[in-house]
């Protein structure tokens, strides 16, 4: 069955987020770490989100990058790319989300591209091509300060055409709110007059809807979740995609060897949620002192205790620790040094576990998550049901070996029972029963 929607995402959480939306919308999704393999064996699906890592890249890497996506979803039938950006549009003048936008316009053949980080959901909507972040412009929201993309100004169409090749237009509010085919003629028009993309306004929610319908006709479009719930919404109506309930997707069957946690996210919510599991299940704390100063005993002597553990239920293993003492560790190692050590640390163990015979496992933290995926060498996953708002099931594919099923929380996510929920929904019970 070929692929309808084909997504190019220019950082892995924001893959993940919308690899969720999408698959809540019924859409069968799956996503990919990088690009994948010509010859990767995957499962049908719907659409297929290839995570890149591209977002703070030169531009030309990030072209190049998504070049390559977009050559392996063309080749398996893509009618439409959605290059996944940030809703709050991150990216320098010398960014690339113009360039991108522009390289995959020739690619494709569109004549003009659709372009909106909007999801009033989430607080990101826009009005004449201003960008607004809950009720502030872009720059007078936090993101002015950004470590990496600072964003001074709210005016997209200025922002994009100063990284763009082409000229930039508008499809205002009002034009949305007439409907989708208004949206379509006013996208004509813009390309008649020559511009090669468009901002499009989008302040209510079902505005998503109609935008999804006019860009779902069209080979491109760039924007974030928020698009592509549009999207979704767009092609499960017009019978493009059969609507799936994720529900329904079994994808734990048949996956029941061991179960593990493994935390690295110094969040409250994380804290919490292991002092919540110590009362269901043997948690190992680590040292993070010995994570930096002896990595092989530290992390050896965590496997060893869960290899003897791990026949009689789920174990959690947790670099996790408080604020003062992380302030410590890197007073002492530097930020980068402890932070990076750390998540060597608990990718190795990550990987051990797996070695171990671990098929269920849990990962608290973003970049804790990120370093064990890149270590396990994990190429896609089959996103299922939610477990917490914005954390869905995952299943392997693609990789030599069994399955895992994996779910990978980052920081704030999930209620105090995040690990026995995940964990039930993996098919397990822990010991205590909570
Ligand atoms: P979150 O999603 O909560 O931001 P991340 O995994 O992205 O979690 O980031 C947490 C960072 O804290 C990682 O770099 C991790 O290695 C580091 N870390 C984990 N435990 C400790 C600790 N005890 N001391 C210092 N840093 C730690």
């Amino acid at each position: 069955m070929p692929l309808t929607l084909g997504v190019i995402a220019d950082d892995y959480t924001g893959a993940s987020d919308l690899a969720n939306t999408l698959t809540k919308e019924g859409v069968r999704t799956l996503q990919t770490i990088g690009v994948p393999a010509a010859d990767l064996p995957l499962p049908d699906a719907d659409a297929v989100v290839v995570a890149l890592k591209s977002r703070s890249v030169p531009a030309d890497a990030a072209v190049r990058m998504a070049l390559e996506a977009w050559r392996w979803l063309s080749g398996r039938g893509a009618s439409h790319i959605l290059f996944k950006v940030c809703s709050t549009f991150d990216s320098t003048d010398a960014g690339n989300i113009g360039p991108v936008t522009d390289a995959l316009r020739l690619a494709t053949g569109a004549a003009i591209v659709p372009v909106t980080p909007a999801f009033p959901e989430t607080g990101r909507t826009v009005f004449m091509g201003h960008l607004f972040v809950g009720t502030v412009p872009l720059h007078e929201s936090p993101l002015k300060d950004h470590p990496l993309n600072p964003m001074t100004d709210s005016d997209l169409r200025r922002v994009l055409e100063r990284q763009s090749a082409g000229r930039v237009g508008l499809v205002p509010l009002a034009t949305v709110a007439a409907g989708v085919a208004a949206v379509r003629a006013r996208l004509d028009a813009l390309a008649l007059d020559g511009r090669t993309s468009a901002i499009v306004d989008a302040v209510f929610d079902q505005d998503l809807e109609t935008i999804g319908a006019a860009a779902a006709a069209l080979p491109l479009s760039t924007g974030a979740s928020g698009l592509g719930l549009g999207l979704a919404r767009a092609l499960v109506a017009d019978g493009r995609v059969l609507r799936q309930s994720c529900g329904d997707m079994g994808l734990a069957a048949g996956i029941d060897g061991p179960a593990a946690v493994v935390a690295g996210s110094c969040s409250a919510a994380t804290l919490e949620q292991i002092a919540v599991a110590e009362g269901t299940m043997p948690v190992r704390r680590l040292s993070a002192e010995g994570l930096v100063t002896h990595p092989e005993a530290e992390v050896e002597a965590a496997l060893a205790w869960a290899r003897a553990r791990l026949a009689y239920g789920p174990v959690l293993i947790a670099a996790s620790d408080t604020p003062q003492s992380v302030a410590a560790l890197q007073e002492r190692f530097g930020r980068s040094r402890a932070g990076l050590a750390i998540e060597h640390g608990t990718a190795a163990i990550s990987q051990g576990l797996v070695a171990a015979g671990v098929r269920r496992l849990v990962i608290a933290g973003g970049e804790t998550s990120g370093a064990s995926v890149d270590r396990l060498r994990l190429p896609a996953f089959l996103v299922g049901p939610e477990i917490a708002p914005g954390v869905p099931l995952l299943r392997t594919e693609g990789q030599a070996g069994a399955p895992l099923l994996l779910a990978l929380k980052s920081g704030n996510f999930g209620g105090p029972d995040f690990f026995a929920r995940a964990l039930r929904m993996m098919g397990v019970e822990p010991p205590g029963g909570a």
